[in-house]
């Protein structure tokens, strides 16, 4: 897998988050002078992420604008609840890369509102390009792949943007977010120590079944020989899937990750007919509002993938 900046993207983020911070809200202050700052984000990773930055600092309420169990929000349409939630929000905290499309149709109604874009400096992977076109894509146009938190250098990153921009909706926390970030970025270090220690032979490959599980396979140093991917709108074609089965048989995979979705049954499909066993895994896209499940995900994953190839 190629790993490369997108650094055209990321400077339109900046500039975009540049316009937003001049709207910046410092939240409200409260009769004793201390802070009292609703922080919203967008869906479940971006949750978790933020959790772990603002656990125990006073005055702050997080909230998360879906409800838990939605998964990524590619298709994803803003109820009258989230429309809420948005109103009573000092910063919303979003994954970006696209994740959050259906916020460009909302954005003028919340005028106020600071929104941060919490992809800037991670590191990206390219989108599969799965001859289908998402809302507003051309078709065939090249995409990033945006789910990004689960590389957990990634979830680092995107905790220190988190921090940053806590730190200056509200300075008197500053060196809180600062700690518990630190905290954070030292717990991600023996998770990246556990993926380093898998260390595939290489050209290892795998078939994967979710979106997001480039990231965890490029940590291990695995290969992505085949890539299917499906949801409530989107099936791979009989064409697909037999070619699928083809490279599977061809390539020697032995491992196919699915995560308990959409894809699982496309997973089990061709593990009947190639021999190939299905491998469970976690994307952390929807479960338990607790800032430790980021990390408790992630170590499971690695786990799983370490028995799995042993
Ligand atoms: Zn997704």
């Amino acid at each position: 897998m190629e790993r490369r900046c997108h650094m055209k993207k990321i400077l339109a983020f900046c500039l975009a988050a540049a316009m937003v911070l001049g709207g910046c809200s410092k939240g409200t202050e409260n009769t004793e002078g201390e802070t009292a700052l609703t922080v919203v984000t967008s869906f479940y990773p971006v949750y978790l992420l933020a959790a772990n930055v603002t656990d125990g600092v006073e005055g702050v309420t997080l909230k998360n604008m879906t409800q838990p169990q939605t998964g990524c929000l590619h298709d994803y349409e803003l109820t009258t609840e989230d429309m809420k939630t948005l109103e009573g929000a000092d910063v919303l905290f979003i994954n970006g890369l696209g994740m959050e499309s259906f916020m460009d149709k909302v954005m003028g109604q919340y005028p106020d509102l600071f929104i941060v874009d919490t992809s800037t400096g991670s590191v990206t992977l390219e989108g599969d390009d799965h001859g289908h076109a998402h809302e507003g894509e051309e078709e065939g146009e090249e995409e990033v792949n945006a789910h990004i938190w689960l590389n957990p250098s990634n979830g680092v990153k995107q905790a220190e943007v988190i921090c940053d921009a806590l730190s200056q909706a509200d300075p008197t926390n500053a060196d809180k977010y600062a700690a518990n970030t630190a905290t954070f970025a030292e717990s991600m270090e023996s998770v990246i120590a556990q993926a380093e220690a898998i260390n595939a032979a290489p050209g290892t490959e795998v078939a994967v079944f979710h979106e997001g599980f480039p990231y965890l396979t490029d940590l291990c140093g695995l290969e992505v020989g085949v890539g299917i991917y499906a949801d409530e709108n989107e099936e791979p074609s009989a064409k697909e899937m037999a070619e699928a089965a083809e490279e599977i048989k061809e390539d020697g995979i032995k491992l196919l990750l699915a995560a308990d979705d959409a894809g699982m049954k496309y997973a089990e499909t061709l593990a009947a007919e190639t021999g190939a066993t299905v491998v469970e895994l976690n994307p952390i896209t929807s479960g338990e509002l607790n800032k430790d499940v980021y990390r408790l995900g992630m170590e499971r994953n690695l786990q799983i993938l370490a028995d799995a190839l042993s």
